[in-house]
């Protein structure tokens, strides 16, 4: 099978990397298209023709996959650690769990508006990967780097999407990997970095000041137990100290992501999106979780699903099991909320028409919402706002208690 290196064809490269970091000659550089995705390019002037590109691809080679899975629902038990993660915070568990001593954790971190891996040997450090950020973080190193700690003796913890471990165990081949920890998340793509560029244009505009930081699913509206997990809110700081706060209805940028106008191109075709897995565990947000187990609800300030797909995922779970408050679930129940465990997202007809206005610097982002968002209906507004989940756990805490607190 060939991948992008042959073919040309961008819906075979993933941008995992692990083409640039294997070549002995440097030489593959990665390239920004029209689009804001980065593919590799090689020089053939240095190339020597090893061949080793093309065998690290996951695209011509798929590293091997586990289909016995054991899924499990829950949130941190520490609030805080729970307000600072995504979902419920199972990330933190599993590194508690995992990295007692001698260990390293991998991770994608975020500068400004730039998204890239990075690694802390702290876990008191955590707060630089806690957080999803809704871009493709650039590799850089990161996979030289874990080789050279898994051969010094570290315990490395990597963590990344689905492309990138397996990019990462395709570079890996040949060394030994048993003190490495695989941890993805379940990806349903990336969008293209050039919306928030063309945002980030328009706050400079507006209000003479750039964006400093950007929480995707932001959990403090408010002091109290209880947070707006699943309304995806997101908070965009600005270096004056505005900040702007908009829920997932309300917000272009998911309904114009969630609508799979602007995700990478393989994204479209992604092989990652079955139930069979190449990582040690797989993390994500425990969607439905009002519908099957409202016990779990967690006052909606975040709920974890996860998946441990080897005999070692498994064991660091065990290990978490003091952090966390959940259960084991069934897995095809679970599977229902998943779809990216089921299938890669559809092609949206008009995603070329709209990447296209997204990469036209004299469409503004004012005129490209204009065109392209529409607002929320009211039936849809009513049942978010209105309705909610709230009420259904609130029944259902009432038929049965409220019982969230078993780990089996
Ligand atoms: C691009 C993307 C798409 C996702 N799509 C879905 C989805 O469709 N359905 C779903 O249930 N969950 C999805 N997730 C996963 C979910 O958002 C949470 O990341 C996951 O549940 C872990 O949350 P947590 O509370 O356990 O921990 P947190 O502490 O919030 O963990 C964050 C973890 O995500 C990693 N991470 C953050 N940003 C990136 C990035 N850009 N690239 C690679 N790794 C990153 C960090 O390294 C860390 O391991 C997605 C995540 C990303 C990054
Ligand atoms: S064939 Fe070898 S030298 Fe040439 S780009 Fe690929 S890895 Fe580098
Ligand atoms: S190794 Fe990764 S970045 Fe390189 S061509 Fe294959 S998918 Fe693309
Ligand atoms: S959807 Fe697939 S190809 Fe796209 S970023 Fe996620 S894992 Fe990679």
């Amino acid at each position: 099978m060939s991948g992008y290196l042959d073919s040309n064809d961008k819906t075979e490269c993933f941008g995992c990397e692990a083409c640039g970091q294997i070549c002995p000659k440097k030489a593959i550089t990665f390239k920004i298209d029209k689009e804001g995705f980065r593919y590799p390019e090689i020089d053939a002037k240095k190339c020597i023709n090893c061949g080793l590109c093309r065998r690290v691809c996951p695209k011509a080679f798929m590293p091997s996959k586990n289909g016995n899975i054991l899924a499990y629902g829950g949130y941190h038990k520490d609030l805080t650690i729970r307000k600072k993660s995504t979902s419920g915070g199972a990330f933190s568990a599993i590194v508690d769990s995992f990295c007692k001593k001698n260990y390293v954790i991998f991770g994608a971190t975020t500068n400004k508006t730039e998204v890239y891996h990075t690694f802390i040997t702290d876990k008191n450090k955590l707060d630089l990967f806690r957080k999803s950020k809704y871009s493709q973080s650039i590799i850089g190193d990161s996979y030289i780097k874990v080789r050279e700690f898994l051969n010094s003796g570290k315990n490395v913890l990597f963590s990344g999407t689905p492309c990138q471990i397996a990019g990462l165990l395709n570079f890996l081949k040949g060394t030994n990997i048993d003190n490495l920890l695989t941890v993805e998340v379940i990806c349903e793509g990336v969008p293209s970095p050039n919306y928030i560029e063309k945002m980030n244009n328009y706050y400079k505009e507006k209000y003479n000041s750039s964006i400093k930081s950007i929480d995707y699913r932001y959990k403090e509206i408010n002091n109290k137990k209880s947070s707006k997990w699943d309304f995806q809110v997101m908070n965009i700081v600005l270096d004056n100290g505005k900040s702007i706060v908009k829920d997932r209805w309300f917000n272009p940028f998911w309904q114009i992501w969630l609508n799979h106008l602007m995700s990478r191109p393989s994204c479209y075709k992604c092989p990652f999106t079955t139930k069979e897995r190449c990582a040690d565990i797989t993390l994500g947000d425990l969607w439905g979780v009002h519908l099957y187990c409202p016990e779990l609800y967690a006052n909606n300030s975040g709920c974890s699903l996860i998946l441990c797909n080897t005999l070692k995922g498994k064991n660091v779970l065990k290990g978490a099991y003091s952090y966390l408050n959940g259960h084991v679930l069934d897995f095809d129940e679970a599977l229902k909320y998943q779809s990216p465990l089921r299938k890669h997202i559809d092609y949206n007809k008009d995603r070329d028409k709209f990447i296209k206005d997204l990469s036209n610097d004299n469409i503004g982002y004012k005129e490209l919402i204009k065109k392209w968002y529409k607002l929320p209906t009211l039936k849809l507004l009513y049942s978010k706002y209105i309705w909610g989940n709230r009420q259904k756990v609130f029944v259902w805490n009432l038929k049965n208690g409220g019982k969230d607190e078993r780990n089996d």
